[in-house]
């Protein structure tokens, strides 16, 4: 028979314009699936309106472009997703994994157990019900006691008790606002995407999405996640290092990102263009070479 599509993706939030953060993403998530003759999708996580800065996500297709990315198909924007997301709530509510929850996040920080690394814990107050009187805020699901393990293809073996760590998560806010969370489940299972590549800052989340996916009978794709660009001060690179300088640089940028991601790209390519280099990316990515540190993304 013939082997399943690859099909990989790219989900931007345009908060701002693509940094080198983000490139490092793109440039991953696209060697790798093209390289394996796949798909690359490319979805706007413009769901958090108020983060949503205005013409942000036309520059960043803009850069993608000009950097010589080429996605199939069209773009898809979260903030039209809005009726697959309700569907998927009433689906998850049906199964009895849904309640409402009246707590303020003063509330939950109060009675927290503890603060975790994905911050307070929800203590399950409204679990079994909102006391009499009080106002339903946002939607939670009923996390299991157990541990969930998935095998990520650059850290190994990960680990993660979602009553512990998490709680009972949020699906919708208390403005109405869909949860990022439930949103990429909901996106990725609808695109047939098997193969996420993002950045290591959401490996943490990457067992709440699991939970979902098969909660909602969706399957379970391959994760990658990548090692964080850290700027010459030792912070993660985000958009407050400002945007890429483009245009004639574009071929060294996409030479250091591939070097940053533990390929072995010739130096003689430092000075090629933009689509020389992704093409070379396209036809030697190796992911078994990515390495799993966060590092500098400097110079060399
Ligand atoms: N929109 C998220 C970000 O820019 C990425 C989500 C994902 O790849 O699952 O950080």
């Amino acid at each position: 028979g013939t082997a399943p599509v690859v099909v990989g993706r790219f989900a931007p939030s345009p908060s701002g314009p693509l940094h080198i953060g983000s490139l490092v993403t793109a440039v991953g998530s696209y060697c790798l699936a093209r390289s394996q003759g796949g798909r690359w999708l490319v979805r706007m996580e413009d769901l958090d309106r108020p983060r949503v800065v205005a013409g942000a996500a036309e520059e960043i297709l803009h850069t993608l472009e000009v950097l010589g990315f080429e996605w199939d198909g069209e773009v898809v924007w979260q903030s039209r997703r809005t009726a697959a997301y309700e569907e998927a709530l009433d689906r998850l509510r049906s199964a009895g994994l849904v309640f409402d929850c009246a707590c303020s996040r003063k509330e939950i920080l109060a009675s927290a157990p503890h603060v975790g690394e994905e911050g307070p814990v929800y203590p399950g107050t409204c679990r079994q019900g909102l006391e009499g009187g009080s106002q339903a805020r946002a939607q939670r699901i009923r996390v299991p006691a157990g541990p969930l393990c998935f095998t990520d293809g650059v850290f190994g073996p990960v680990e993660q008790c979602l009553a512990s760590v998490v709680g009972d998560f949020v699906l919708r806010r208390a403005d109405g606002l869909f949860a990022y969370q439930l949103a990429v489940v909901v996106d990725d299972g609808a695109a047939g995407v098997t193969q996420i590549v993002r950045g290591a800052d959401l490996l943490s989340s990457t067992p709440r999405q699991i939970f979902l996916q098969a909660a909602l009978g969706l399957p379970l794709p391959r994760y990658l996640h990548l090692p964080l660009a850290l700027a010459e001060n030792g912070e993660k690179i985000s958009k407050r290092h400002g945007p890429l300088p483009l245009a004639a640089e574009g071929g060294e940028i996409l030479w250091r990102v591939l070097r940053f991601l533990g390929q072995p790209v010739p130096p003689e390519l430092r000075s090629g263009c933009a689509a020389e280099v992704l093409a070379w990316g396209v036809g030697h990515f190796d992911a078994a070479l990515i390495p799993s540190a966060d590092r500098f993304l400097s110079g060399d």
